[in-house]
């Protein structure tokens, strides 16, 4: 199997997705109440096995079903934003490094 860039995922991704117009409120909305829903899907199976009804490795396979739901909204919010999954992805991480570096991973503020 060939490796899959996040861009070519959001390409793919895209043609499972049927509004034609990009950037309306109501695909805006559409795609992002998706994507909490389907967060909320991976929080409520995390919550069962909190209260024991089983272990992580018994639901490894759904949650990554889920997470797999989680990366097609993601990849149609930023779609419907005109974002490139691939540079998200990358701004994301140059993000992260550069807390890491000046020692503010811990903390809170968007831009710091
Ligand atoms: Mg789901």
């Amino acid at each position: 199997m060939s490796k899959l860039t996040l861009d070519e995922y959001q390409v793919r991704a895209r043609t499972t997705y049927s509004r034609e117009e990009r950037g309306t409120t109501e695909g805006i909305a559409y795609t992002t109440m998706g994507l909490v829903g389907e967060a909320g899907e991976i929080a409520n199976k995390n919550k069962k096995i909190l209260r024991g009804d089983y272990q992580a490795e018994d639901i490894r396979e759904d949650i990554a079903a889920e997470l797999g739901d989680v990366l097609w909204y993601i990849s149609m919010v930023a779609y419907e934003f005109g974002l490139s999954l691939e540079e998200i992805g990358q701004a994301n991480l140059e993000k992260l490094a550069s807390r890491k570096e000046r020692g503010v991973i811990k903390g809170s503020g968007d831009y710091r």
